[in-house]
């Protein structure tokens, strides 16, 4: 069953170029709650934990790097249908092809630097929000 909380965080590239209050903007006018919030730096060891699923993968030091070269924001959201309302609400993994509108279409540059991440599934919301935040502070 879907539950309603979905994990995001905005990442290095949009918060560098100015553009955090605007992507908060967009998500608490898309119909969600702001649950937890936090500015933060990840170390190597944060940000390759938290994408340890692609550790694999040929991007994966690229995306370390990236997601280490400046302050993030997670957040923990809430509304109804939360990660699917939120996946189509940033739009596709590479700007180029997300659509019109989107957080990534407005503000993401490349398939690397694309502004936002969003949980795919509810399993890994709740985890992923569990890495960032205690339950206390998702109040
Ligand atoms: P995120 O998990 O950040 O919300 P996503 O779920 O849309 O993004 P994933 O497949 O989980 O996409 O990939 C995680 C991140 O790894 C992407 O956001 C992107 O920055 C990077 N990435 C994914 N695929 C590639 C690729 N082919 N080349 C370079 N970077 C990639
Ligand atoms: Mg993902």
């Amino acid at each position: 069953m879907a539950t309603n909380i979905t994990f995001t965080i905005i990442k290095p590239d949009a918060i560098a170029k100015g553009h955090t209050g605007k992507i908060i903007d967009q998500i608490i006018q898309a119909g969600f709650t702001v649950k937890a919030a936090k500015l933060t730096y990840l170390d190597a060891r944060t940000a390759g934990g938290f994408y340890d699923i692609h550790r694999a993968r040929p991007f994966f030091n690229d995306l370390v790097s990236f997601m280490t070269s400046g302050p993030c924001m997670p957040m923990v959201l809430e509304k109804e249908n939360a990660v699917a309302d939120f996946r189509i609400l940033i739009g596709a993994t590479n700007p180029k092809d997300a659509a019109v509108g989107t957080i990534r279409n407005l503000y993401a540059d490349s398939i690397d630097a694309n502004a936002i991440h969003g949980s795919d599934s509810d399993e890994n919301a709740a985890r992923e929000a569990s890495y960032f935040f205690s339950a206390v502070e998702i109040f």
